[in-house]
């Protein structure tokens, strides 16, 4: 019978139990730790047990993680595997079982319980890891062929720039085993997925980029649900499984398209509608208010491009027919008003460079016009831009944003000291920290 994204979560969790480890609930996707923006894995919130800072509650445990990972949000409905809002299955051991048993069950479940052929399987290694290489092949059986050793980049587990990391060894599925195994490359996408990650979290990574090791070898998984249910339905990508598709078909006919019909870039526009929806729930139901700042401006970013991609693909709240705008009517007036303004900045940018011979670019002061008048990220902002070949001067934003968030922070430390609040001038001030890190990142992320 077919695989319900339902029906995977459940066999993941109810095998690990049946091996021992205790069901926990998945931690918020806003994290309890200050150094972290958002929940990107399983492992979060084993962390300080990881580190020694505290006790393990129990030897093992397994959990339904949400996860949201904005570095992948320029691979969302074009790559057939990435999503923002992802769940991630995972088998966590702290200081119990290692390796071994790890990898056994890996392999265990991915075969007796989901069914797939073990011929389908491939592994990744980490290069210097021979003890995880003869493992899978002694002990479970996979032909060397089949197993990869793979550099730091991929095999090289880390949460962050600090903490507790290790190597990593990686199971793919092939989608074309008749290709055969001479010139196999796991990257090749349009041939393997990789599906699930077990990381061998054995050392902490210090400020200087050193490996301390940790007081006990911890086990630290990751299966991305998506993933396995794109397998198990067969279905070209995650976003033609039961978890997501019911949003695009709702989108699809709100915007009185149907998918399977439609041309590609509308296909991709409906699977970032698809996830995005999926990530701003979540978000907000944990708490997330779109804001200017931090966390917050991640949720406005997302709600904006759902309605602009949804304006595109031809969702109306115009009164006629079914009104996409319904949904958000006084957001989508404010970004019609505030795509008029730009349409007509760059009509203006095109035609000065036009003149000059320049490349057309929008200024740093428009750019943040858009943003503090009409809420534009600057992201969209140069989404929309750079559909007309157009840049936009980031680095004249940040300095706009700069001198406003000097301009709020002398106002508010004024009002603020007046009154003798603290809390509040603390917050204001870690406030104004957040705003330089989104400007910093989306300069990263239009730059790149
Ligand atoms: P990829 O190389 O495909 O980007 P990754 O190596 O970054 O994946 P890990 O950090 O190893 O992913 O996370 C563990 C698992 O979580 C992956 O094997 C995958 O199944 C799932 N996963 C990771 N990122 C995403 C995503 N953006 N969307 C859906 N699933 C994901
Ligand atoms: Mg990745
Ligand atoms: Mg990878
Ligand atoms: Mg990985």
């Amino acid at each position: 019978g077919e695989w319900s994204g339902d029906a995977i979560h459940r066999r993941f969790l109810e095998f690990y139990a049946a091996h021992g480890h205790k069901i926990l609930p998945s931690s918020s996707l806003v994290p309890d730790d200050p150094t972290l923006f958002l929940t990107i894995a399983g492992m979060l919130q084993f962390k300080p047990i990881f580190l020694s800072k505290e006790p393990r509650r129990v030897p093992c445990a397994t959990t339904s993680q949400k996860c949201i990972r904005t570095n992948d949000i320029e691979n969302v409905g074009r790559t057939a595997r990435h999503q923002t809002f992802f769940e991630m299955l995972g088998n966590f051991s702290f200081g119990d079982y290692f390796k071994k048993e790890a990898t056994a069950w890996a392999c265990e479940l991915a075969t007796k319980e989901y069914g797939l052929p073990a011929e389908r399987l491939w592994i990744s290694v980490f290069e210097d890891d021979n003890e995880a290489f003869d493992i899978w092949h002694n002990e479970v059986g996979v032909p060397k062929e089949r197993i990869k050793r793979m550099g730091a980049e991929d095999n090289f587990w880390t949460s962050g720039a600090t903490g507790p990391c290790g190597p990593c060894s990686e199971i793919y599925y092939d989608f074309y085993p008749e290709r055969g195994s001479s010139d196999a490359d796991l990257g090749d996408d349009s041939r393997f997925i990789e599906f699930y990650n077990l990381v061998f979290m054995q050392y902490n990574k210090r400020d200087d980029g050193s490996l301390e090791p940790l007081k006990q070898k911890n086990i630290d998984t990751g299966m991305g649900l998506e993933r396995m249910a794109r397998i198990l339905q067969k279905v070209p990508n995650n976003y033609e499984t039961d978890l997501i598709f019911p949003i695009i078909e709702k989108a699809a006919s709100m915007a009185m398209v149907s998918y399977a019909k439609t041309d590609d870039a509308t296909k991709t526009n409906l699977k970032i509608i698809g996830d995005h929806m999926r990530a701003v729930v979540y978000l907000i139901s944990d708490g997330v208010i779109p804001s200017n700042i931090g966390r917050g401006y991640v949720v406005r970013r997302l709600i904006r491009r759902v309605v602009r991609i949804g304006r595109l693909i031809g969702i109306r709240g115009d009164g006629h027919g079914n009104s996409g705008g319904a949904l958000l009517p006084s957001l989508a007036e404010t970004l019609e008003r505030g795509e008029k303004l730009l349409d007509e900045l760059l009509d203006e940018a095109l035609l000065s460079a036009g003149n000059n011979g320049d490349k057309p670019s929008l200024s740093g002061k428009d750019v943040f016009l858009l943003y503090d008048t009409y809420g534009f990220p600057v992201e969209i902002t140069a989404e929309i831009a750079s559909e007309q070949g157009v840049t936009v001067d980031i680095e004249g934003f940040d300095i706009e944003m700069e001198n406003q968030r000097k301009q709020s922070q002398a106002a508010h430390n004024v009002v603020k000291l007046s009154v003798g609040n603290e809390t509040e001038i603390v917050k204001s001030i870690l406030d104004t920290e957040f705003l330089g890190y989104d400007s910093l990142s989306a300069s990263a992320i239009v730059k790149g």
